[in-house]
């Protein structure tokens, strides 16, 4: 930058120009789309006339390659008269020829920097769909420190978790129970949830390579479970809801109790202090009669013990029949993400091999992708109805597994046997739980 200044100032000197000022932004800048505070200085210095020509080092230092922006400043300099002069070049902005060739070198900066940028992330594309694993990181757990090798006393954990997952285990209970077993993580330490699920989700275990986040083709490294299930993992812990719901939904029974006075669905309402409470809302937006109000942890104790006594009934397990034998649909569904995905690693192939550009490619992906969205979202609501699946007529498991279960989990089950609660007017002066106010409609 020194030089460059040195460089400029001899420029002036040649020109007989006297320097008013120096103008330098740093070079992190360049590119990066973020504010030039000196370039917007001088901007106002030409505007106001205080000075009356600009020496610059090269046309890339005023222009970062945004050809509009030099279009601009050339034209605001030819209407106040302010001379340019460059000392790499030297261009004549004054004349057609020189703006010409100004605005060649802008266009070619520009390339280079974009290409640059293209090539850095053609070389991770390529690697990647080569197969051979990514450089860095700690050693990924079930393979050895070369990254392709198997480690079979971990690779054995792998495959009882994405089992214990699929079949509908909580991501936290079964960490904990790693733990509790010390099973250490490949690094020595202990599983949180976030660490269990990033790998179950991880394109790795299945054999496949991921960039990006998305798969991108077979690894060099074998795989620990199947490519199906996989898909299966990655589809049920990618569905957003599953993640979010949890912090929204504190408040285990929204939208499954009903006020027995006017029949609106009561909502959350907490008492001043925090007590949970739902509520018959009245006011802007509620339509609710305002006179209906129940304690919360009470009325989901008292909900919770009648869906795990449910859960055992006869007519319970009839239903759970029917459903399976009329809901051929998840096979569907999972057909349905597994071909998206497919498309999807296809696409990112032609890109990879140059036949599609990457507008094309991303218009693609975008229809791509909305339908492996729909296809998550019709798996993660079976995939509710199979974690009942797998407890019907075992309430003692149930028992044993709701503490572990995550709200949305947990509402999820609720809702799949009942179809809502009516809540009845409390008994003037009965302070305790009255349960003869409820009125559980099961589902049939
Ligand atoms: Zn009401």
């Amino acid at each position: 930058m020194q030089r460059q200044i040195a460089d400029c100032e001899r420029l002036a000197e040649s020109r007989r120009w006297v320097v008013a000022d120096r103008y330098v932004d740093d070079d992190i800048s360049a590119w990066s789309g973020r504010r030039r505070p000196e370039f917007e200085r001088l901007l106002l210095d030409v505007r106001s006339g205080a000075i009356r020509g600009v020496l610059v080092y090269h046309l890339d230092r005023l222009t970062r390659g945004d050809l509009r922006e030099l279009e601009s400043f050339v034209a605001l300099c030819e209407e106040l008269g302010v001379e340019l002069g460059c000392v790499t070049g030297e261009v004549d902005l004054a004349t057609s020829a020189g703006r010409l060739t100004a605005r060649m070198l802008g266009s070619l900066a520009r390339y280079e920097s974009d290409h640059k940028s293209e090539r850095i992330r053609r070389k991770h594309l390529e690697i990647a769909e080569s197969g051979r694993p990514s450089g860095g990181g700690s050693r990924p757990y079930g393979y050895e420190d070369d990254k392709v090798t198997v480690r079979p006393a971990e690779a054995a954990v792998v495959a009882e978790c994405a089992k214990r997952l699929l079949a509908g285990e909580p991501v936290r209970s079964i960490a904990q129970d790693l733990n509790e077993r010390g099973v250490p993580t490949s690094t020595g330490g202990q599983w949180s949830p976030q660490s269990l699920r990033r790998m179950l989700a991880s394109a790795r275990i299945s054999g496949h390579r991921e960039h990006r986040g998305e798969i991108v083709g077979p690894a060099e490294w074998p795989g620990i479970i199947s490519t199906e299930d996989g898909a299966k993992i990655r589809a049920l812990l990618a569905n957003p809801e599953r993640r979010t719901n949890k912090a929204a939904r504190r408040y285990l029974l929204g939208g499954l109790l009903v006020c027995g006075h006017c029949g609106e669905k009561l909502v959350a309402r907490p008492r001043t202090g925090g007590k949970r409470r739902y509520a018959c809302a009245r006011g802007v937006g509620f339509s609710g009669c305002g006179k209906t109000y129940i304690n919360a942890d009470e009325v989901e104790h008292f909900v919770t013990l009648a869906v795990l006594h449910r859960v055992d009934s006869r007519d319970l397990q009839r239903t759970m029949e029917r459903r399976r034998e009329t809901a051929p649909d998840a096979e569907r569904w999972w057909k349905e993400a597994e071909a998206a995905n497919e498309q999807l690693e296809e696409l990112a192939a032609e890109y990879g091999r140059r036949e599609i550009t990457i507008g094309e490619w991303k218009a693609a992906r975008k229809e791509v992708e909305s339908r492996l969205s729909t296809a998550r979202k019709q798996l993660a609501k079976l995939t509710h109805g199979g974690l009942l699946d797998s407890y019907v007529g075992h309430s003692d498991r149930l028992r044993a597994d709701w503490d572990n279960l995550d709200l949305s989990q947990q509402h999820a089950l609720v809702a799949a046997v009942l179809d809502s609660v009516r809540v009845g007017p409390a008994r003037r002066g009965y302070n305790r739980f009255d349960e003869s106010r409820l009125e559980p409609v099961w589902r049939p």
